[in-house]
């Protein structure tokens, strides 16, 4: 049996977060060694253009990811096209199986395997992700200026979304399958008092309409969940809002997380319940989710394990 690999840092996700951190790493000499997971560069390559990542005006999502994986590529990381199947927290150095049953160590660990955005799974949806249908307000809200979209959710994000979304379009639908929203009040409060939205209670979308040449939306088939009846509203985009779901599952029992199971880090730092292990980007955020946060994110988790390492003497 060949012993594990060992790394003084090893970095566990290839989106924003896990490049940027590991560029840093290997710019601190710890010798990075990152996995990339089943999503090789993460979200931003199911997206296409990007145009709030600063330096690029506009960018593809695929282009920039494979940009940050050649950047840590040349300065050293040693990138793993592996997914992680168990870490072992409990002694150091840390211990983490691939699936294909490849052992490693590490001295330090950043946990950088970020979130998914729920999605209603509808193929008509998969059809036009990137191109009319979108989980991230915040990304692509600017691209429907003065055009008239669609929020499909109840909550929080959706109440949100919503909202921000009414500083670009023209008008936002909100299409909740209950008659009332579970927000909190205030949110509920002022969009009730915006007058570019307008609810549509009870319903669920059923299809996304759009046209293949150009590929874009055009509208949604709601169902009203109390009667069954069926109808067709006119639209330009759709904006999914159930919610997000942390890629959380390795560290499950093992290190301290919150409510929706995203991973809880000390105020102001990168450090989680576990010396030595460091969450960052999207697996600890619920509020901002972007590219740039992440990637800060990323930063300040190889700062703080270069840090965690010379205090052990291990650097
Ligand atoms: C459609 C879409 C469009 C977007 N557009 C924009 C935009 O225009 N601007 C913007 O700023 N943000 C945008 N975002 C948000 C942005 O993509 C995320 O905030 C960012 O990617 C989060 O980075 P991350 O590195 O934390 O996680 P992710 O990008 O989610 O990367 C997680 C990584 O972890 C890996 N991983 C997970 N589990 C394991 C495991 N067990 N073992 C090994 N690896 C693992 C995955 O393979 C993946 O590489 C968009 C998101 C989506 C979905």
């Amino acid at each position: 049996m060949t012993d594990p690999q060992h790394s003084r840092l090893a970095i566990v996700g290839s989106g924003p977060t896990g490049y940027t951190a590991a560029i840093y790493g290997a710019r601190a000499m710890l010798a990075p060694m990152l996995f990339q997971g089943i999503q090789p560069g993460g979200q931003l390559t199911i997206t296409t253009d990007v145009e709030n990542w600063p330096g690029d005006e506009m960018v593809q999502g695929p282009d920039l990811m494979t940009r940050m994986e050649r950047h840590a590529h040349s300065v050293g990381v040693r990138i793993i096209a592996g997914h992680i199947s168990k870490v072992d927290l409990s002694v150091r150095p840390f211990g983490l199986v691939g699936d294909d049953g490849a052992k490693y160590t590490s001295d330090s660990l950043i946990l950088a395997t970020g979130a998914q955005a729920r999605w209603l799974g509808l193929p008509s949806e998969e059809r036009f992700k990137g191109f009319g249908v979108s989980a991230c307000a915040t990304c692509d809200g600017f691209f429907f200026r003065d055009r008239h979209v669609i929020v499909v959710g109840g909550g929080n994000t959706a109440t949100e979304e919503a909202l921000f979304l009414t500083n670009f379009a023209s008008k936002v639908t909100l299409v909740h399958r209950r008659d009332a929203l579970r927000s909190e009040k205030i949110l509920q409060d002022r969009l009730f008092r915006n007058k570019k939205i307008e609810p549509i209670w009870n319903c669920t979308v059923e299809e996304v309409l759009g046209t293949d040449n150009p590929l874009s939306v055009t509208g949604v088939r709601l169902r009203n969940v109390l009667d069954g009846s069926e109808s067709n509203v006119a639209c330009d985009g759709v904006f999914v809002a159930i919610g997000h779901t942390p890629a959380s599952e390795l560290i499950v029992g093992q290190l301290e997380t919150r409510e929706g199971g995203y991973v809880v880090t000390e105020p102001g730092t990168t450090r989680t319940s576990i010396p030595g292990v460091f969450a960052a980007g999207d697996l600890v955020d619920n509020v901002y989710r972007q590219a740039v946060t992440s990637a800060g994110m990323g930063c300040m988790a190889a700062l703080d394990a270069e840090k965690f390492l010379s205090e052990q003497g291990n650097v």
